[in-house]
């Protein structure tokens, strides 16, 4: 196993804070401009492809100043983060419209802008807000950029922090992952394990405000768009939606790399990005878009994970990992319901499993000598382990 640090991630420690009540409103005001600031930053960004420095700054420091009445530093922040949102979303291949700030808030410089001290945070301007509560576990590192935000009636402040990460060890075996609508099946010729998917729970929320909405509806009459309480109880629904399932990819993910780093196996997960086309392609329900949002999520925090604890990672190709039999290569038949049969070999197992062995193989073939090869035994005597 290898030791020290390898490179640096980027995280983000996010803070409640409060001002003091006598600046609270001249805060706030400052926070709005900015978000307006911010928008048209964007847009003149994105228009003029203005992603250095050098440009932005002539095309929007003046604007920003007399326009929004911005200082002179927040001005430069501005620009600074719109360049950062604008090449974001020119990176994205599946983007959608030109993104916009919805809340108030104000991007800051470390050391210049804001700077941390005991239960304070001091920005530039001579705010000063009490830290409420925070993750202390990243204390450690120092602070990059942040991020204040007003949301939901709540100041929060949002701090990047680099934090090394861990060399990689070389691997006994692999961990492969696979994920269908219900469950996450991890495991390989030796473990298996089961989890459930958020899908239905959140579920659950996106129904509640769909409800809501169809009771709130008439032809002649749609109450639901008129009335704010309505629409913020949808709201509220939604988001409960959308944190279920982050909650649940965070703590699922950390469960399948820790398990992964205790046996010293290499983790190995299909690459859903055809997956995830796919079912954009789909009519835009409910059950869909929570299963684009988990199979993202979950690819991002599982290799975030991996480079935070040092565990080697193989992303492989999906093609045919459930329809072709682990132990000999031929096509699988469906043999009822989630199982297939191999007709050459006897092979037989339910399709998560069959899943689970072809990419443990093709982790094997991508990651060369290192491992050794597995002998795959019969299925069939296998109890998930739940
Ligand atoms: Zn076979």
């Amino acid at each position: 196993m290898s030791s020290g640090h390898e490179g640096m991630l980027t995280l983000t420690v996010k803070m409640r804070v409060s001002p003091e009540p006598s600046s609270l409103q001249a805060l706030l005001d400052l926070m709005r401009r900015y978000k307006e600031a911010l928008n048209h930053a964007i847009k003149v960004v994105i228009e003029n492809k203005a992603l250095s420095l050098g440009k932005a700054h002539r095309l929007l420091y003046k604007v920003l100043k007399k326009r929004y009445y911005l200082p002179s530093k927040v001005a430069q922040d501005c620009y600074r983060e719109a360049i950062a949102i604008a090449k974001s979303w020119l990176s994205n291949p599946n983007r959608g419209r030109m993104p916009r700030a919805k809340a108030p808030r104000i991007w800051l410089t470390n050391k210049q802008s804001y700077r941390v001290k005991n239960k304070y945070v001091e920005l530039l301007g001579g705010y000063k807000l009490e830290i409420v509560g925070w993750d202390k576990r990243y204390d450690d590192y120092s602070n990059g950029y942040a991020r204040l935000l007003f949301k939901d009636g709540k100041f929060i402040l949002e701090v990047s922090k680099r934090v090394p990460k861990l060399g990689k060890y070389s691997p006994s075996g692999v961990l492969a992952v696979d994920i269908n609508e219900k469950e996450i099946v991890i495991g390989n010729s030796k473990i298996e394990h089961r989890f459930e998917t958020a899908i239905e729970r959140a579920l659950h929320y996106k129904q509640l405000a769909e409800n809501l909405q169809k009771r709130h509806s008439s032809p002649k009459y749609n109450a639901w768009l008129r009335r704010r309480g309505i629409r913020r109880r949808m709201k509220s629904f939604h988001r409960k939606a959308r944190n279920i399932i982050e909650d649940w990819v965070k703590k699922t993910s950390h469960e399948i790399v820790s398990l992964a780093k205790q046996h010293q196996y290499a983790v190995a997960r299909e690459d859903l990005t055809g997956l995830v086309e796919n079912l954009r392609k789909l009519p835009k329900e409910h059950k869909i878009s929570l299963l684009i949002l988990s199979y993202r999520r979950l690819e991002h925090w599982i290799d975030w994970q991996c480079e935070k604890q040092g565990v080697p990672i193989a992303v492989i190709n999906p093609r045919s990992t459930s329809s072709t039999c682990p132990i000999c290569g031929s096509k699988l038949i469906e043999n009822g319901y989630r199982k297939l049969k191999c007709i050459k070999c006897g092979f037989e197992a339910d399709r998560d499993t069959v899943a689970i062995l072809n990419i443990e193989k093709k982790a094997h073939e991508k990651m060369g000598g290192s491992l050794t090869t597995p002998t795959a035994p019969q299925m069939t005597d296998v109890i998930p382990n739940r």
